[in-house]
């Protein structure tokens, strides 16, 4: 927690609703962000930013954006017409996304919970990862399994997504990954920091790390099967349960051993929104 109440010294403005905050009002601060917040967002997201677990730092996320996009609206069109405008029509389509990708993430979670007591497994949710001082970022489940540890990054698409091969065999055309016909293999290109992120966590290289791009469709038919892209592996939530499932050489001693590690290294993001 690195929040703290102070009053400005200097006339600034709230980061979340872009507010003005007159000089000697109270605010918040966030010393390894450097980011200053109203009471009132302050209040408002407190809730949002205790929560742990799966999706959490999705959600806040949303509700973040949520309320600067509501006090837009509120400077544009005056308290009155923003106030008969309807809720959907408050938040624009990046931000719902975010509160679709806290659902998608939340129901990945409970399977992995249900996996993890089931068969004995480990999983970690909402890991805190600091890539450099004063950023964050976080790694939406980690699951340590009898064949290895899975670095499981979310996502939750409306539509057809799909793994193009490239057109001419020969030619070797590496595979793309194709969210409504759009060109989305920078997601798989994102896995790299988190493996490299938990692989430094772990400091044992004996152990096999497993990236796996997780799809949660919104439409039950708009994503089947499992492909790779370079070492990605992109399944579905049935899909990435029975690799978990599968038989390995990773007794339970072990695993104890990596959870406790990843637990202390990449800590759940509560606390530190
Ligand atoms: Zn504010």
């Amino acid at each position: 927690m690195t929040w703290k109440s102070l009053h400005t010294r200097f006339s600034s403005q709230c980061s979340v609703c872009r507010k003005e905050v007159p000089q000697g009002t109270e605010a918040y601060w966030d010393t390894e962000s450097r980011e200053l917040q109203c009471t009132d967002c302050h209040a408002a997201l407190s809730h949002y930013r205790e929560a742990s677990g799966a999706g959490a730092g999705a959600r806040y996320e949303y509700e973040r954006r949520a309320l600067r996009e509501a006090s837009e609206k509120e400077r544009k069109w005056g308290k009155v017409l923003s106030f008969l405008t309807l809720p959907w029509q408050t938040t624009s389509f990046e931000t719902r996304a975010w509160l679709q990708g806290s659902k998608g993430e939340a129901k990945l979670g409970a399977l992995l919970d249900a996996w993890s007591a089931r068969h004995d497994g480990t999983v970690l949710h909402d890991c805190r990862a600091s890539l450099r001082p004063g950023a964050r970022s976080n790694i939406d489940h980690i699951a340590i399994a009898p064949t290895g540890v899975y670095v499981i990054d979310t996502k939750t698409f409306a539509g057809t997504v799909a793994v193009h091969r490239g057109g001419i065999p020969f030619l070797r055309e590496s595979p793309t990954l194709l969210v409504r016909g759009v060109d989305r293999t920078n997601l798989v290109d994102r896995m790299d920091w988190q493996v490299e992120t938990v692989q430094r966590a772990m400091d044992d290289l004996t152990v096999p790390i497993n990236p796996i791009l997780c799809i949660m469709p919104r439409y039950a038919a708009s994503w089947k099967g499992t492909f790779r892209i370079r070492r990605v592996l992109i399944t579905d939530a049935q899909g990435l349960i029975r690799l978990l499932r599968r038989r390995g050489t990773l007794h339970s001693d072990a695993r104890e051993t990596i959870a406790r590690r990843l637990q202390s290294a990449l800590p759940p993001s509560s606390g530190s929104r």
